[in-house]
């Protein structure tokens, strides 16, 4: 797990001049263990930030995107989440009976796909959906 101490810092090792929206969204990413949407972002902060808009936090996260601090991942094809970029690579499983989604560990080195041998890979995700252990016990009853 990616770990940071001083956020100003990290954002300036990453040549991006941390303003303090910038600082408080990335924040929020960082301690966020769920993947939020500009939304879910923006109902958060603000409260603590009354001038800040969605189009800065859309333009915001697209900067830590293009400094590849941030990961954006797509969902059921509508709304964009995002996730601070980790050293581990992860996949995904979307439970459709309570909507969370959690982070699945895959061996990325060693998957051995033979038909992708000799094509240069820009991008990998791994995403499934279904139903999650504990909703399948809660229904069990
Ligand atoms: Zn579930
Ligand atoms: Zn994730």
């Amino acid at each position: 797990m990616l770990h940071i101490d001083n956020i100003e810092k990290y954002l300036r090792d990453h040549e991006i001049s941390p303003s303090y929206q910038r600082k408080r969204i990335f924040e929020y990413l960082y301690n966020s263990k769920k993947h939020p949407s500009v939304n879910d972002i923006y109902s958060f902060l603000i409260d603590d930030i009354p001038t800040l808009s969605k189009t800065t936090i859309y333009n915001t996260l697209n900067l830590f995107i293009e400094k590849n601090i941030v990961d954006s991942i797509i969902i059921d094809g509508n709304e964009l989440k995002y996730q601070i970029c980790d050293s581990k690579k992860h996949g995904h499983f979307k439970c459709k009976s309570c909507n969370t989604l959690y982070d699945i560990q895959i061996d990325f080195d060693n998957l051995n796909i033979d038909s992708l041998k000799g094509f240069d890979i820009h991008e990998q995700s791994f995403y499934f959906v279904g139903i999650c252990e504990k909703c399948k016990n809660n229904n069990k009853v």
